[in-house]
């Protein structure tokens, strides 16, 4: 038997039989009930991308701190002749 050590699931020492969860953990990681701590999402709503500064993905971010439209239009200073 190989032994595939155990469940990664915090607090849980069984047996891990796959993707480093016990039986139970597995299921629930199926099933996309498992916390996943591979980084921090966007705190916008419906926004599940990684964050990129403070709380906010990239795009919010850049949406947050008015970045997202370049504030073009030369100063009007060649007028009149
Ligand atoms: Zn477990
Ligand atoms: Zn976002």
């Amino acid at each position: 038997m190989a032994n595939k050590g155990t469940c990664k699931a915090e607090g849980c020492s069984r047996e891990a039989v796959a993707k480093h969860y016990c039986r139970k953990h597995y299921r629930l990681w199926k099933r996309d009930e498992m916390p996943k701590a591979r980084y921090k999402t966007c705190t916008a709503e419906n926004c599940r991308k990684p964050r990129f500064k403070g709380s906010l993905c990239e795009q919010h971010w850049t949406v947050a701190h008015g970045k997202g439209e370049a504030a073009g239009g030369a100063p009007e200073a060649a007028q009149g002749s």
